[in-house]
């Protein structure tokens, strides 16, 4: 017989790579009745919708709108789209969302030129440059902006200007940093940018803010044959988003409510509020850590505050410490992925999770934890430099 009783999942405090914690309006929305995917009111949320991403990517792009699925699927989107078969295409790799870009873009019928920095340091510029460069009209250059498999951030500008000079596309994967970091589309001179709901926007997963420039959807619009994804064929989907309303998929009604009450308090903490709590709670963290007597992963100066990675000491065991946090503190952190797995751990601080109280209580409670496994962490130190972050 199947379990017939409803399931009550345990509060956590989500502190790893996402999803993050929903704030409970936005769990609220979700609750509200289901409305038919054309009704007029629906349609104006998601209008209101596409105007606030708008505001929060910091863009006037006409094509902006959030794909159903996960940030996975602004990713696959946005590549399907802009690339066809045989067109060059270069992607910077400094951890594991890039090389997820790179794979798509072959599968896209790309050729992809793989640019590789040490996991842990941001897309190198110079190398990048040199690939499209030697690589010769280029249609695609795709960075990541926020690298949450290793916490380290590449600055966007720098790209935006080398894409501009050599004819190509910018695409840029801003997944973990879109209401966490400045994200500013127009200002960088970005062509194509998705995230997803569920990082520091802190709606449930489900759906994935997507912009494109005048000249990304040229591109797409000049196509020779048809977008490899039809669900994700931003053609069909810009009739449904757009004024006429055609019918492609029902829309994930709920998660658009989700969404659109996400945004709404983006936007009235302010984003420039929102960045610099980020920043505070992560440098403490981040500060509270080494303190402690751990060293942090990524480079000095490229560290992202809403994704922390910190070296795991020898001795210790990943899974016992990631573990006790669960179970004693219902705190949730990430393990490292590819390359840093069983070496680093991922200590978000996106959205709703960013709070003093849980930068506090996560070096409490891993000080402890860390010192059962035979590690010297120096709680107090942790604690008050941490603290000391939080008050200035
Ligand atoms: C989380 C993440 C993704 C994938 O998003 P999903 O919601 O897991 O599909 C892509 N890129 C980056 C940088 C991410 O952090």
């Amino acid at each position: 017989m199947a379990t017939t009783t409803s399931f009550n999942p345990p509060t956590r405090i989500l502190m790893g790579p996402g999803p993050s914690g929903a704030h409970p309006r936005v769990l609220k929305a979700m609750t509200a009745p289901i409305l038919g995917h054309l009704d007029p009111e629906f349609l104006r949320i998601m209008d209101d919708c596409n105007d606030m991403l708008r505001d929060v990517m910091g863009t006037t792009n006409r094509i902006t709108l959030a794909t159903p699925g996960t940030g996975t699927s602004g990713m696959e989107a946005a590549v399907m789209n802009l690339v066809e078969p045989g067109d060059r295409v270069v992607v910077g790799i400094c951890g594991y969302f890039g090389e997820r870009i790179a794979v798509m873009a072959e599968r896209a019928g790309g050729q992809v030129t793989r640019v590789q920095t040490a996991w842990g340091s941001p897309t190198d510029l110079a190398g990048v440059e040199a690939a499209v460069r030697a690589a010769g009209n280029v249609k695609l250059l795709g960075i990541v902006h926020a690298e949450t498999s290793t916490g380290a951030q590449t600055p966007v500008e720098p790209f935006a200007k080398l894409a501009k000079e050599s004819g190509a596309l910018l695409l840029v994967d801003c997944v973990t940093s879109l209401g966490g970091v400045p994200v500013t589309v127009d200002a960088w001179g970005a062509d194509a940018v998705y995230s997803g709901t569920q990082k520091c926007l802190s709606a449930p997963p489900g759906m994935a803010p997507l912009t494109m420039s005048p000249r990304a959807w040229d591109a797409v619009k000049a196509r020779e044959v048809p977008c490899n994804s039809w669900y994700l064929d931003l053609s069909l989907l810009e009739a449904y988003w757009d004024e006429r309303r055609a019918y492609h998929h029902t829309a994930p009604i709920s998660m658009v409510y989700a969404l659109h009450e996400a945004l709404a308090l983006v936007l009235d903490e302010g984003l420039e509020r929102r960045w610099a709590r980020h920043e505070q709670n992560g440098r403490a963290l981040q500060a509270g850590l080494e303190a402690m007597g751990l060293v942090l992963h990524a480079d000095p100066g490229y560290r992202l505050p809403v994704l922390t990675t910190v070296r795991i000491p020898d001795g210790v065991n990943d899974a016992e410490v990631r573990g006790a946090l669960l179970d004693r503190n219902s705190i949730e952190i990430g393990g490292g992925l590819g390359d840093l797995r069983a070496r680093v751990w991922r200590i978000g601080l996106m959205g709703e999770s960013s709070t003093p109280g849980n930068v506090l209580l996560v070096l409490n409670s891993l000080g402890k934890i860390l010192r059962e496994q035979g590690f010297k962490a120096d709680i107090r130190a942790a604690v008050d430099t941490a603290a000391a972050g939080l008050d200035a």
